[in-house]
């Protein structure tokens, strides 16, 4: 293995189109983590000079996330990533008293925030549908809030299975309207989309391995008013989440997020999606079922999913890992269980045609020649596919019927 190669570069070879699962760590990220590993690895609450030089990168990346988001920098928690930071959440604010108050979840959030909100909160969680595409008007909320008052909504930014954008400004204002705390799980639109957009929510959620950095770092931006207190310990992070910050993996985070905190609507990758669909369509007509948008209008840049017939999703990701590409079946933290996809029913995709359902997801350093030849691949791969099921029906065994 050669140690000087980084994930993207293996990515690109590989033509990895997984990226809402995970992302490769980015050059500028293993660079960061690397550095700071080597340079910057005193314990940050220590007394001495070299550790106040750690305590000083912590600082600097708490102020460069507060700017980014337009928030202060003591509401800027570092965590072990999304599922942390959404635990601190429900953990924080359902449980703070059991008078029957409820939160309100959507049912297309990751499960990160169903099974946290579940599990946390005392006065039991309510869970909003979303219309038809997948996406929740404000209106919506707001005839659901008349209805009965909640402590805390929390709704998505992007789905990671859909790419389905949701109206995150809209959802917040009518959140403030009843003044109720509105929480947004951003892991699927930070890296990708303006990180700016979500100043308005009182709390924000961002994973760093969702955009390129290291695993085991994340962000919970939250409100003082939250009182967020979900780690005891040590006292860290302002006695809000105790335990030694990975100032490693938060430097990488902050490099891999540097360059795209601020992307303009990326007109070239709207049109590689786009390509790609049509491409899909062409060749596969009927048996290739699009998810949203084809021009990807209130959709991510990145994220194209899809119902493939007749095969099973698992049957393509193997025959498409052969030709040299990798893609997702959905959420890949359940992948290998078999669970319910609720986002997918959201956008009226029943159990059975889940199993069929399949997501492809880019990232900034895929060209619009690895879609093509994805597209490509998904023909060799259907061809295969197809004479794999005529091989086994010929090798059936013969069934005899016994005469009556
Ligand atoms: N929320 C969303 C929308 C996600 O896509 C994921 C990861 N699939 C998570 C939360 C959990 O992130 P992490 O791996 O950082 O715990």
């Amino acid at each position: 293995m050669n140690p000087g190669i980084s994930g993207c570069d293996r990515a690109a070879a590989m033509r990895y189109f997984d990226h809402n699962a995970t992302h490769p760590v980015t050059p500028a990220a293993r660079e960061a983590y690397l550095h700071v590993v080597d340079e910057f690895w005193h314990n940050p609450s220590a007394a001495y000079r070299a550790a106040a030089r750690v305590r000083c990168l912590l600082d600097e990346a708490r102020e460069q996330l507060a700017e980014w988001l337009n928030r202060r920098p003591d509401e800027v928690i570092f965590t072990s990533g999304a599922t942390e930071s959404n635990n601190a959440v429900f953990a924080s604010v359902g449980t703070r008293s059991d008078d029957g108050v409820q939160v309100l979840v959507s049912t297309v959030e990751h499960p990160s925030i169903i099974e946290a909100a579940r599990h946390w909160a005392c006065g039991g969680v309510r869970f909003l549908n979303p219309e038809s595409v997948g996406v929740i008007d404000p209106e919506l909320l707001r005839k659901h809030l008349r209805e009965q008052p909640v402590r805390l909504v929390s709704i998505q930014a992007a789905n990671n299975e859909t790419g389905v954008i949701q109206p995150v400004r809209g959802l917040a204002e009518v959140c403030r309207e009843f003044g109720v705390a509105f929480h947004c799980d951003a892991v699927q639109w930070a890296g990708k989309m303006p990180l700016a957009e979500l100043q308005h929510c009182d709390a924000v959620t961002l994973s760093a391995h969702k955009f390129g950095g290291p695993r085991g770092a994340g962000v919970l931006v939250a409100s003082r008013a939250l009182d967020i207190a979900f780690m005891k310990g040590g006292g860290q992070e302002g006695e809000r989440r105790s335990g030694t910050e990975n100032v490693a993996a938060i430097a990488g985070m902050m490099a891999a997020l540097e360059p795209h905190h601020n992307p303009e609507p990326p007109a070239d990758r709207f049109a590689m999606r786009k390509e790609f669909i049509e491409h899909m369509q062409t060749v596969f007509g009927e048996g290739f079922r699009l998810v949203g948008s084809a021009d990807g209008a209130g959709m991510l840049w990145n994220t194209v999913g899809f119902c493939m017939s007749p095969h099973r999703a698992t049957r393509w990701v193997t025959r498409l890992e052969r030709e040299g590409f990798l893609v997702g079946t959905g959420s890949a933290c359940s992948a290998g269980k078999s669970t319910r996809h609720p986002s997918l029913e959201a956008v009226g995709i029943d159990d059975a045609a889940a199993e069929r359902f399949l997501r492809v997801s880019s990232g900034w350093h895929t060209s619009a020649d690895d879609w093509r030849e994805l597209a490509r691949a998904f023909k060799r791969a259907s061809d295969a596919l197809d004479r794999d099921v005529s091989a086994d029906a010929d090798n059936s065994p013969v069934v005899i019927i016994p005469e009556e």
